[in-house]
């Protein structure tokens, strides 16, 4: 049985590689040797044939956004401790603040079953179709009641776009040195099991995209996350192109001591480190690693949920630190000529959104970021009818003659 799937497979490469790389007749004495190239150029195809990297106009910055990035679950998301809206929440802060219009902004494509399997097992992707195991990821007790076509509306599909916007971000990070998904940072999902609210491992996925097409050849991934990233960690254990520098709380979830030993650089953080002792042991070992490795990209974890008060992450930074902390963290890229990716990760409590969108101005104010919004329409062409626009909207509106 398993032969036969294999041959299948192979006969699939065959025709779609446009050769044959042996004659039917001696197919099963030779399958064997064979195996791991078509696993390797199964992989390539799918890479080259995603269409999660985006085009992107003149007229667009490289952040990226869904507007159905957010969960409603028809209210029942409510029983969950996490804002749902945090990402949209952010977006409209942006747009109102006049940094970031529809127009102007990536919005990112579903990542398909194919583009899921660069990252997971067949396995994994198909024990979503069950309720227990979706239940036990998101952490909500209601979806075990759910059938399938309902999680996979209003949350599966969510967290594809979510993985769309990781590889997008990643991939326009390389022509515009920087790019921020709004969305993503599922670190502890991984090839082959979810937790902890993630489901998907887009930051492998993303990763492991540019390191097949040889979009890059060394990545720094930088997770300040509270939580420990456990699962792109499992999933790079062993490959020397990926730097792993992860600072968290080793005193809650996941404590995977397994995953550790991807770490290239583990720095503990405790609930009663200092936030001006943080900022300078992520500056110190930053501008260490990213002397040290030569890198093409930093892939940038910035969870939020290191924030005070934070009931997950059991952290006291403060608004002003994240702030500070992003802002440390795109200038060493900037002074290291290395483009980065960020991600928004967790932290779910309803400030962080505004934290989150303040830190974001705070990059543009600083020139380390360049955001960009649609011009408001201009009514008429010609100069003179524009003025007399103007003038007509500065006059009072007459007064209502029935008062
Ligand atoms: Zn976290």
């Amino acid at each position: 049985m398993r032969l036969f799937n294999e041959v299948d497979q192979r006969q699939f490469y065959c025709q779609r590689g446009g050769q044959l790389l042996c004659a039917p007749n001696d197919m099963e004495g030779s399958f064997f040797p064979y195996h791991e190239d078509v696993e390797k150029d199964e992989l390539m195809w799918s890479c080259v044939e995603s269409n999660l990297f985006p085009s992107i106009s003149m007229a667009q910055c490289s952040l990226v956004f869904h507007p159905e990035y957010d969960i409603s679950f028809f209210g029942l998301e409510k029983y969950h401790p996490f804002d749902a809206g945090k990402w949209g929440n952010v977006y409209r802060l942006l747009e109102e603040w006049g940094l970031v219009s529809p127009s102007t902004v990536v919005h990112p494509e579903e990542a398909t079953r194919r583009d899921l399997l660069i990252a997971h097992t067949t396995r994994y992707l198909n024990s979503l179709y069950s309720p227990c195991v979706c239940a036990r990821i998101f952490e909500m007790s209601f979806l075990y009641v759910m059938p399938y076509y309902f999680t996979n509306k209003y949350l599966l599909r969510k967290m594809r776009l979510h993985v769309g916007g990781t590889v997008a971000a990643c991939r326009l990070a390389l022509e515009r040195n920087w790019a921020i998904n709004l969305g993503g940072g599922f670190h502890h999902a991984s090839a082959n099991a979810g937790g902890g609210f993630c489901v998907y491992a887009d930051i492998t996925l993303a990763v492991r995209m540019l390191l097949t097409l040889n979009l890059v050849k060394r990545v720094v991934i930088l997770d300040v996350d509270a939580h420990q990233g456990n699962g792109y960690e499992r999933d790079f254990i062993g490959d020397s192109r990926v730097f792993i520098l992860d600072m968290f709380n080793p005193k809650i979830y996941p404590r995977d001591s397994k995953a550790e030993e991807a770490i290239s650089r583990m720095v503990h953080v405790d609930a009663d480190t200092p936030t001006d002792r943080y900022l300078e042991m992520l500056d110190s070992n930053l501008e260490t690693v990213l002397g040290e490795f030569e890198a093409d990209l930093i892939v940038y974890n910035a969870g939020t949920d290191s924030l005070e008060g934070d009931p997950l992450g059991r952290l006291q930074l403060t608004p002003e630190c994240i702030i500070k902390r992003d802002e440390l963290v795109f200038q060493a890229a900037r002074d290291n000529a290395t483009p980065i990716a960020m991600l928004t990760s967790g932290g779910y409590q309803r400030s962080n959104a505004q934290v989150i969108a303040e830190s974001i101005r705070n990059l543009h104010t600083r020139g380390l970021i360049q955001l960009k919004a649609a011009p408001p329409p201009s009514p008429r062409p010609h100069h003179h009818h524009h003025q007399h626009n103007h003038q007509q909207r500065q006059q009072p509106a007459p007064p209502n003659p029935a008062r």
